[in-house]
């Protein structure tokens, strides 16, 4: 019954966006007019969104991550967390938040059942932040980080969007204060899915890069042996112990071959890849009571036309019809 598409990768992985709204505007992701977000009545509801996933779990879908937009501007969040968790099959829930409300939600989240979070975070200076973000929110992070902890969650990774030419001063700091505080950073080569086309090979920074700078500034760092080669990160530890370090190289080293990952926008079309240029619609579906075997059947037909990979790399390669904010990252 598990999802296999025609290279034999199994999918047993769900990115779900709750919404394409957000309250910053990360310049890779964002403009800073905001954007023509999706009308609420097209958005998926949670007994949309549950329904689809009571009907994917049979299928072997057993991760899911919570994602956007910024998924804290959905209202009663911890709700669907709760729905969520409960679904049999369900193994793993995880949510990618900017944090900026976390300290209002970090409670009712943790107490819905949510125990792995992943918070977008670049830089420790307030200003700088106020330069990426467009928003003057760095001490609202602190606090939402802050509150996390306190409310219990362990094992916070972070992510770092690694902009060449931008970000190098924050590398270090922000690898420092993760090992400092026991939390994981994840370093994210910049990804062409920008509203505004800035992406140029040019202006990725490398895993590789970022490796050298670390070792260099804090420690040498080594390839974690026997990591879960399905993970989009590539895991590095300190030769010292002094933790991990995660890098996502998807334009250095893309590691599409293998992929367990399918996408459900908020807009409720489902997608084999972040960079897919065709997507499925499930929400006719969902909104005319289809049977699981029906939606089912649709999951199964996404999955069958996935293709090996993006093209980053080549003079071929498309950008998505859709940025990052409204696919879901
Ligand atoms: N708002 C949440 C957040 O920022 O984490 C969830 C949605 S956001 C689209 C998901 C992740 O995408 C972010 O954590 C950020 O690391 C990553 N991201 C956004 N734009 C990107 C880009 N152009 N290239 C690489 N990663 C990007
Ligand atoms: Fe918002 Fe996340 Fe996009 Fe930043 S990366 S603008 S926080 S959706």
């Amino acid at each position: 019954m598990s999802l296999i598409d025609k290279f034999g990768r199994v999918h047993d992985s769900l990115r779900i966006s709750v919404t394409d709204r957000c309250n910053i505007r990360c310049f890779y992701c964002m403009p800073e007019e905001g954007v023509q977000f999706t009308e609420r009545a097209e958005i998926l509801s949670f007994e949309e969104i549950e329904r689809f996933v009571r009907a994917a779990a049979p299928l072997g879908v057993t991760k899911l991550r919570l994602t956007g937009g910024e998924p804290l501007v959905r209202k009663d969040l911890a709700k669907l967390v709760a729905r969520l968790v409960a679904i049999p099959g369900i193994r793993d829930l995880a949510l990618t938040t900017n944090a900026v409300l976390l300290d209002k939600h970090a409670q009712e989240l943790y107490d819905a059942g949510l125990r792995r979070l992943n918070i977008h975070l670049d830089t420790l200076d307030r200003e700088r932040f106020r330069q990426i973000t467009r928003r003057d929110d760095l001490p609202r992070v602190m606090a939402g980080i802050d509150e996390a902890v306190r409310v219990g969650f362990t094992r916070i990774k972070f992510n770092v969007v690694a902009v060449k030419n931008l970000i190098e001063p924050d590398i270090v700091p922000m690898a420092r204060f993760c090992r400092e505080r026991g939390f994981e950073p994840r370093f994210i080569e910049f990804m062409p899915l920008d509203s505004q086309l800035l992406w140029g090979r040019k202006k990725v920074l490398t895993a590789d890069e970022m490796i050298a700078m670390i070792s260099e500034e804090i420690g040498p760092l080594e390839a974690v042996p026997d990591a879960d080669p399905r993970a989009p990160a590539t895991e590095y530890r300190y030769v010292d112990g002094g933790g991990q370090v995660g890098f996502i190289a998807s334009v250095s080293k893309p590691f599409c071959l293998n992929c367990n990952r399918i996408r459900l926008t908020s807009d409720g079309k489902l997608r084999y890849c972040l960079f897919a240029i065709d997507e499925t619609d499930v929400k006719g579906l969902l909104r005319a009571n289809a049977s699981d075997e029906e939606i089912q059947a649709v999951i199964r037909r996404n999955v069958s036309e996935k293709w090996l990979g993006h093209e980053i790399n080549s003079a071929k390669f498309v950008p998505p019809p859709r940025p990052m904010y409204a696919i879901g990252g």
